[in-house]
């Protein structure tokens, strides 16, 4: 009995540490893809709309430069590369942007206050600074299916270089509103209706802002690890002469709340991990560029001036941007 009981105590030992690698692998595996995703890598994607757009104008940076609302060049020496500043109408652009998107979906979700992290890598080497709003937001108490809103500084360690590492593009700091709700997953098909939901509002958004966009279905290379399904919304970019990125939506399933632990407690009593949601409402620079490139106005241009598009005028006080006098 005795050699049994050692041989069991040494069985539970090992047993909990198989467990623990099984797990730490476990979170290594990315999450399963919805069925209808396309396979393959971004050429897959498959175009869900597309609002067209024939306006072939300049480019951001040069309208930026021109209105003397972005500062790019000769920054290195003071915030290294991707470095810019938006100065002027271009710094009230942001703050507009952000309180519009803040304000038009007030009435639909709950606005949660701004997260603003902070970090000294001497002291707290083990700690990264958000990359997005919903790490905040998903680190608290949820009501099933309230919708969240939050306004986050968000740092990249961006590293491809090319077309992308210029103008706003692709920055390694930039302000975005995010949306982000949990789910049950009773019927299988609670977070997929809050998807729609989403990309609806996001829609909703782009529009208002009178921006040329196509919403597409996110093949299965274009995941990454944690999405079931992901829609991007790329807007038309005349002076990259492409469409860009500007949002992107995804189910993520349980494999964020597994992470985080949380739970929900179903009818019979059952706790049972959530489904999480996240959707970008308005991430700044990008949507800066798609408004400064598609808002050139084809008559004013050679003194560079943007029409505001109606809504941000409220929260900019004027109606065309300028050079400054
Ligand atoms: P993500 O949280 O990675 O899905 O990104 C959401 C949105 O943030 C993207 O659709 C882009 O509009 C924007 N974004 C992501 N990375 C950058 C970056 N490095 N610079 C500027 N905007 C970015």
């Amino acid at each position: 009995g005795r050699a049994i009981r050692e041989k069991l105590g040494q069985l539970y030992v090992q047993e909990g540490e198989l467990e623990k690698e099984h797990y730490c692998r476990a979170l290594r595996l990315p999450n399963r893809t919805h069925p209808s995703v396309p396979i393959g890598d971004e050429s897959q994607a498959r175009v869900v709309e597309l609002v067209e757009f024939d306006f072939k104008p300049k480019g951001h940076l040069e309208i930026g430069e021109s209105l003397e609302i972005i500062r790019q060049r000769r920054l290195a020496h003071v915030s290294g590369h991707r470095s810019y500043y938006l100065r002027g109408a271009g710094a009230r652009l942001q703050f507009a942007l952000q309180n519009y998107t803040m304000d038009f979906l007030q009435k639909r979700v709950t606005i949660f206050a701004s997260v603003v992290y902070s970090l000294d890598p001497s002291r707290f080497p083990d700690l990264n600074l958000a990359g997005t709003g919903e790490v905040g937001v998903a680190d608290k108490l949820f009501i099933l299916y309230s919708r969240t809103v939050c306004s986050s500084t968000c740092y990249r360690a961006e590293t491809d270089t090319g077309r992308e590492a210029w103008g706003l593009y692709r920055v390694h700091h930039f302000n975005k509103v995010e949306m982000f709700s949990v789910t049950s997953n009773e019927t299988g098909e609670e977070s997929s209706q809050l998807l729609d939901e989403f990309v609806m509002l996001q829609k909703e958004i782009f529009s208002s802002l009178t921006l040329h966009f196509r919403v597409l279905d996110m093949p299965t290379q274009e995941l990454g690890p944690p999405a079931l399904r992901k829609y991007d919304i790329e807007a038309w970019m005349p002076g990259r002469g492409s469409f860009g990125e500007i949002s992107s939506a995804s189910n993520c399933t349980d494999y964020q709340s597994r992470r985080l632990n949380i739970l929900y407690e179903e009818n019979d009593g059952n706790l049972k991990y959530a489904y999480t949601v996240n959707a970008t409402a308005c991430a700044v620079p990008r949507t800066i560029i798609a408004i400064l490139e598609t808002h050139q106005t084809k008559l004013e241009f050679k003194e560079g001036t943007i029409l505001v598009p109606e809504v941000l005028r409220h929260y900019l006080g004027f109606e065309v941007m300028d050079k400054p006098k």
